[in-house]
This record gives C-alpha cells, sequence and structure tokens, in this order.
C-alpha cells in the first residue's frame, strides 16, 4: 500500500509532485517524501504523516530542481517509522540514487540476511531499502545497467521509481502486481501509480507500464525496454474492489464501472427484497449504485461519513479502530427507521467495521439489515503490498458465511462470487491476483514466518 509519482523536466517538478502526491494519499498515509535532483545533487525530505503534514507549500516551493519523485507509505513490510520513509537515498559509486517503491518483495527476508552475512549495514526495516544495496553491489558499469542488473535478484511485487543523474527509471515487476503510469504534462513526463494522480497535474496518460516494463526518462525524450517477459500477469484485482481511486483507469478499464458491475451483479446473484439500498461511504458507494440500478431498489445516502477523520483501517489500536468507526460514520434515522436495508461495502476484513455499521443501522431503528459485499471472502493475507492482517485475524478465514452473518449482526449477509468479480473487470484476459480470496499465491513468499503461513493455510 503505496504510492509513487515523479516528474522529470518540468521547472516546478517538486510542486508538481507534491500534488502527485496528494492525489495518491489513499494509498498510504503513515510517511510521505519527496526527492528533487537540484543542479546535479539530490535533495531528500520525508516525514510521518500525510503529505500535508510533512511538506508546507513554503517549503516546496523553495525545493528547486526540474526532476522529482514523490511517495507515500502505509507499512506492509517493516515498521512504521522515519527510517523507513521514501522516497530512500544513496550515494554509490555509480553516482546518487533515490527511490520509490510501491508492492512488498517476497524474498525481502532472505536477501536481508544475505546482506548482512556480506557486511551490509541497513538502517531500516523495509524492503525497499535491500534493493539500494543491490545496486550499489552490482559490478554493471552505469546506475541504469546496475539498476536493471539487481531486478533480477528481487522477487514479489514492486512498481519503482528512480532518480539519478537527470533520469527517472521506471519498473513495473513481470507479474504486474501494482499498476504504474507514464504520462505527459506540458513538455515533461510524469509517472504515477495512478491515472487520477495524471490528470489531478492537468498532465495526459500516455501508457501504462506493462508487466516487466522498463522505462527511462529524460527531459526530452523516452525509451522502453521490456526487461522480463512473462505469459502470466498477476495484477492485484483488490485494485478495483477498493484500493485503487474510483476516478482513476487501470488496464483501460474505469475502476468506477467495475465497481458499479460488481453491486449489480450482486444484485443479479441474490435477490433480496428490501426498500433502499444505503452505501458504505465511500468504499460501497459504486457497487452500491450498480445495485440499485440493477434491483430497482432506491439508492439512499443515510450513512453520513466524516471527511475529517482518517481511515479506521489504517487506525493501529484496535480499541481506537473501534471508536473510528463511530466518529466516522452516523446514520439518518429518519430514513432508516423501519425500512428494510441493503447495506453494500466493498469487503469485511476483520469484520469490526460492519459490525458497527449494522449495530449504527440497528440503533437507528432498521427493520431489516440485509449486508452485500462486492467480494468474495477475504481469507488469506496479501504479500504484495496490500496491508491485510493474517489469516487468523481474518474474520472469514475460520467462519462460514452464515457465522460471519452472525458476527456482524446482519439479517443475511452475502458476498460476491470470485466468477462475478471477475467478469465485472472484463478484463480480456484473467490477468489477476486473487490470492486474498482463493490462497492462490503466483510468486511463493521466502520468509520463515510466511512459509508457516503457508502451512497452516494447506492444514
Ligand atoms: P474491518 O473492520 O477490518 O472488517 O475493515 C473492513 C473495511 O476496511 C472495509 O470497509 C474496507 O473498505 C476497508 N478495507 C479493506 N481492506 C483494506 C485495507 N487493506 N486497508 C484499508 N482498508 C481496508
Amino acid at each position: 500500500m503505496c504510492g509513487i509519482f515523479g516528474v522529470i523536466g518540468h521547472k516546478e517538478a517538486a510542486i508538481l509532485t507534491y500534488l502527485g502526491i496528494q492525489g495518491l494519499q489513499h494509498r498510504g498515509q503513515e510517511s510521505a517524501g519527496i526527492a528533487v535532483l537540484s543542479g546535479g545533487k539530490l535533495n531528500v525530505k520525508t516525514g510521518m504523516g500525510q503529505v500535508r503534514e510533512v511538506f508546507s507549500l513554503e517549503e516546496i516551493k523553495k525545493f528547486e530542481g526540474t526532476v522529482a519523485i514523490g511517495h507515500v507509505r502505509y507499512s506492509t513490510s517493516g515498521t512504521s517509522s522515519l527510517a523507513n520513509a521514501q522516497p530512500l537515498y544513496a550515494t554509490t559509486s555509480k553516482g546518487e540514487v533515490a527511490l520509490g517503491h510501491n508492492g512488498n518483495l517476497v524474498n525481502a527476508h532472505f536477501l536481508r540476511q544475505k546482506l548482512i552475512k556480506e557486511g551490509a549495514i541497513l538502517t531500516g526495516s523495509s524492503d525497499s531499502e535491500l534493493i539500494l544495496h543491490l545496486i550499489a553491489r552490482s559490478t554493471a558499469p552505469s546506475m541504469e545497467d546496475a539498476i536493471i542488473d539487481s531486478l533480477s535478484e528481487i522477487q514479489g511485487a514492486f512498481s519503482l521509481l528512480f532518480l539519478f543523474k537527470d533520469k527517472i527509471l521506471a519498473v513495473r515487476d513481470p507479474y504486474g502486481f501494482r499498476p504504474l503510469f507514464l504520462g505527459k504534462v506540458e513538455n515533461s513526463f510524469c509517472f504515477s501509480s495512478e491515472t487520477a494522480a495524471i490528470e489531478l497535474i492537468k498532465g495526459k496518460v500516455i501508457k501504462e507500464l506493462m508487466p516487466g516494463e522498463v522505462v527511462i526518462a529524460t527531459k526530452k525524450n523516452y525509451k522502453s525496454i521490456q526487461w522480463k517477459k512473462t505469459k502470466e500477469h498477476y495484477f492485484c484485482i483488490f485494485e478495483y474492489v477498493y484500493f485503487a481511486r474510483p476516478d482513476s483507469v487501470l488496464y483501460n478499464i474505469p475502476v468506477s464501472l467495475s465497481r458499479i458491475n460488481m453491486g449489480k451483479r450482486l444484485a443479479q446473484e441474490g435477490k433480496t427484497k428490501a426498500d433502499i439500498v444505503i452505501p458504505v461511504p465511500d468504499s460501497g458507494i459504486f457497487a452500491a449504485m450498480g445495485y440499485s440500478e440493477e434491483s430497482k431498489i432506491p439508492l439512499s445516502f443515510a450513512l453520513i461519513r466524516s471527511h475529517y477523520i482518517g481511515r479506521t483501517f489504517i487506525q493501529p489500536f484496535q480499541s481506537i479502530r473501534d471508536f473510528g468507526v463511530r466518529l466516522k460514520l452516523s446514520p439518518i434515522s429518519s430514513i432508516i427507521k423501519g425500512k428494510r436495508i441493503i447495506l453494500v461495502d466493498d469487503s469485511i476484513v476483520r469484520g469490526t467495521t460492519m459490525r458497527q455499521i449494522v449495530n449504527l443501522l440497528k440503533n437507528a431503528g432498521a427493520k431489516e439489515i440485509h449486508v452485500k459485499i462486492s467480494c468474495p471472502p477475504t481469507r488469506f493475507p496479501c504479500y504484495y503490498g496490500i496491508d491485510t492482517p493474517t489469516s487468523e485475524e481474518l474474520i472469514a478465514y475460520n467462519k462460514n458465511v452464515e457465522e460471519v452473518c452472525e458476527f456482524i449482526g446482519a439479517t443475511s449477509l452475502q458476498y460476491l462470487s470470485k466468477e462475478a468479480m471477475e467478469k465485472s473487470v472484463d478484463l480480456e484476459k484473467k490477468w489477476f491476483c486473487t490470492a486474498c480470496w482463493d490462497g492462490d499465491y503466483p510468486v511463493l513468499p521466502l520468509s520463515s514466518k510466511q512459509q508457516r503461513l503457508f502451512s497452516l493455510k494447506k492444514q
């Protein structure tokens, strides 16, 4: 769960990057950072918190330079600390380099042990730092070659932006787990995890990097190399379900449309008599639109979200998380009282949020609450960059649908089938990673802890 953004060849590269990472803020809120190349020197600033907490506009204006990359982070690998905030930075025999990484390396554990044995001094606990060490140790003559050289040693999910010597080098891993786009803003190039952030700075999308593609952009032009070819691509379908912004387009499919389709298919897969469809804002809005359209049951925004409270999920402690739901959502009793309700959300993870929302609606006088979830039961952890807890903490891991329904206190509970979810996205090829629902991990995680989890899953 991270967002990366970069601009090359623009006199306001840092300001555009500052805006770009704000447009990607939903992908991570723990830390933010920007690296700018100015007069051949790299300046990097990182800090804990959201982009606007880390940088004042005044400060950003002073960040001069025509090349910049930025990063927002939610820790999926490594602890939440300033040492792990990105862009990371290193001076090597091939020059200075800054790195922004979205995704998780599955062989990080082994690489870490190997590098430490060889004498590496590691300052943080994130997997991204290991990439810089591999580059520094490469015997390839140039930075560009050293980066490409090091790619063959890393495995898992990685969309990367490197900034060095008036260049940005962008990489998407061979399976294409995480998105990455190349765009144009005025006469300059930009890179972004999502299209919405390119549009935010009034840029145009040139192309989505394909799995295994490397794009090297200078101020004047860019070149693309197919660094590695793989027959099977595994794009994370959860980006469509929940994670990406609804105004982004991934693989030419608008995220909003895929969510509307998921809602329509939910309505097709299970007919339920009800008076109103209520979305859980914001995550359930588009699926609820689809559900309402298909079922002809009117849509009603009877849950109001306070936009001044952060994501409930992101709170580190259960006690705060519980409290957060109540702070974040309030029901409109005059609409809810006495009604049979279809309540639509994207996913149930631990079940805490949905249990509280159902309770809120009950207290507001709902007669029946039928919960509709626009993806299958989340049963397995993600090793490719989405923050999901261990299987044991996932409510659907040890409980069947009836038991989850009982736990959340709803009248009924329906999940979208995997097949319908995939059809809702409607890609020509079935190019998805669906591991969090079926446990089919395309690339195996290799740490001993993760292996233990695997054997648990197989039991
Ligand atoms: P929970 O209380 O753990 O069941 O949280 C479920 C809610 O968190 C759902 O409403 C989702 O919209 C949201 N959610 C699902 N996955 C994630 C994630 N990886 N990070 C943040 N929020 C999530």
